[in-house]
């Protein structure tokens, strides 16, 4: 594994279990994985997934509900350099929808970078605006045709300094039906 790069291990006890179990198991995954591990205790019930006949649970089913939960994590990543995606010049930022990650450059968000005299306040409004339109990607938001609306496509900062930081009505309503997870939107 290179150094500096750390898996992210959610664990998640469904059920009752003693903390003792819980602090071996945090102990060495986070030694065998080289990982953070996050404890998320969503205990409840099981019956859902519960097969009267076979007096067993459907693991399938129990999967599933892990993997909405997981589809809540999302990471987005900043860098200060000048990104390029094939067929595009450059970027401000990009995200991949599938794998809930996401990334921004402040490269080209800087005023002086095209001759401008400093501006902190516009240049921290960029840094937002990009920030909230990559991890609204993440949230399966389609470019929107509202012109002010964070999730407009940005052709260049002109259109990104038109934006507010925040979503349109009709985005913010996609992103509250996708629940917090934003799993069941249009996926
Ligand atoms: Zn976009
Ligand atoms: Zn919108």
């Amino acid at each position: 594994m290179q150094q500096g790069m750390r898996r992210n291990i959610i664990l998640v006890p469904l059920v009752r279990i003693s903390s003792q179990i819980v602090e071996i198991l945090e102990q060495s995954l986070a030694g065998i994985f080289g990982s953070g591990i996050h404890v998320r205790m969503r205990i409840g019930s099981l019956d859902y997934a519960y097969a009267p006949k076979r007096k067993q649970y459907l693991a399938p089913l129990i999967l599933s509900s892990l993997r909405s939960l997981t589809a809540g994590v999302r990471c987005l990543g900043i860098v200060n350099v000048d990104l390029y995606s094939p067929g595009l010049n450059y970027i401000l930022g990009e995200a991949d929808i599938g794998s809930g990650v996401a990334l921004i450059s402040l490269y080209r968000l800087r005023p002086q970078v095209y001759g401008l005299p400093p501006d902190e306040k516009l240049y921290h409004n960029r840094i937002i605006k990009e920030a909230v339109h990559e991890l609204g990607h993440t949230y399966y938001l389609n470019h929107c045709l509202d012109g002010k609306c964070v999730m407009h496509f940005s052709r260049g900062l002109a259109d990104t300094d038109l934006k507010q930081v925040g979503f349109c009505q009709k985005c913010q309503k996609k992103l509250d039906e996708a629940g917090p997870n934003g799993d069941a939107a249009t996926a």
